[in-house]
């Protein structure tokens, strides 16, 4: 049950106005549904803490951590376009973020901002509810922030070897020796040029690209037929969660996983830095359903 937060005004020694502040800074910011999700998660929990989704321009990033600091904000998410170039207004970083190279998740210890990186651990844990990716051969679809970081929480969670597929040569090149240089899988680039076809012993296809977001008819330049029944199939895409991807893996007999598995995961990891309370991971996905239709 849902702790119950006093409703009586006249017990004054319990009134407390001011609530700790958490929040995200992104740009755009309107499609990103983290806030219901947490929020759901601080009233089940009776946790007098709330969250803000604001916008925030590059010009801006700067001024906004500051405003956090300021107004003394419990910590922050940062998503699109800000995770690598919020690290130079930061204090220092945890383990995962430093490997990884950017942040997603800001946690003030002791007066101090720390970057945090929960997306891969989110994913992973998703991942690991269908399948252990010891020994398995993934290839993923995206250079970017995320895929950076599902990729070295993957090889770190011993995975033998990752196909990185992506259109921009240097981002796929970099994310490669990363794996190569940083953890014990072994990763080969190849770039991403017309429809792209999975080799038969792949074990987890992972689409880590934007593409999807906010279109559910947007495509993966993928031969769909190379798809096939013993692949577990990830989306990284939540809204909405059945991507154009998820629907050919389900009709070619595929396990899938939709984006709001990681979101919901890396949401309790956050949760939990910033309050110390672990939150239900259910009540958050079922928020997610009841805004998305399951
Ligand atoms: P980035 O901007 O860092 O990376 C985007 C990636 O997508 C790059 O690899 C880029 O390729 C590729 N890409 C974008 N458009 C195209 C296209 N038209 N064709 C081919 N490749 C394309 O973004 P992030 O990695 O931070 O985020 C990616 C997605 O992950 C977002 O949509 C976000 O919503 C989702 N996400 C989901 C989370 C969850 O909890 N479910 C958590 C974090 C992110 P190139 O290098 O060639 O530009």
């Amino acid at each position: 049950m849902p702790a119950a937060r006093n409703t009586n005004l006249t017990m004054s020694e319990e009134l407390n106005f001011l609530p700790s502040i958490t929040g995200s800074f992104a740009q755009p910011a309107a499609e990103n549904p983290t806030v219901e999700m947490v929020e759901a998660a601080y009233r089940h929990h009776g946790l007098h803490f709330r969250y803000l989704n604001t916008e925030v321009t590059p010009e801006n990033l700067a001024a906004a951590v500051a405003g956090a600091r300021a107004m003394n904000w419990v910590g922050f998410n940062c998503s699109i376009p800000h995770k690598i170039a919020v690290i130079e207004h930061l204090d220092g970083l945890g383990e995962s973020a430093t490997v990884i190279g950017a942040v997603n998740c800001v946690v003030r210890r002791d007066g101090q901002y720390i970057g945090e990186n929960t997306d891969g651990k989110g994913f992973l844990k998703s991942l690991q509810e269908i399948i252990d990716p010891t020994g398995k051969r993934i290839v993923m679809f995206g250079a970017g922030g995320a895929a950076r970081a599902i990729g070295v929480e993957c090889s770190l969670a011993g995975a033998s070897h990752l196909t990185i597929v992506n259109r921009g040569e240097a981002r796929g090149h970099k994310l490669t020796t990363l794996l190569n240089d940083q953890t014990s899988a072994k990763a080969v680039f190849e770039k991403w040029d017309g429809d792209y076809t999975i080799p038969e012993n792949t074990d987890v296809v992972i689409n880590a690209t934007s593409i999807g977001l906010a279109d559910a008819e947007a495509r993966l330049a993928l031969n769909v037929d190379s798809l096939k029944e013993n692949m577990v199939v990830a989306d990284v895409i939540p809204n909405p969660p059945r991507t154009q991807l998820i629907r050919d893996a389900e009709a070619k007999g595929c396990r899938v996983l939709d984006g709001l598995g990681m979101l919901v995961n890396q949401g309790i990891t956050g949760i939990e830095y910033w309050t110390g309370t672990t939150a239900d991971g259910a009540v958050m996905r079922a928020r997610l359903e009841e805004l998305f239709g399951g």
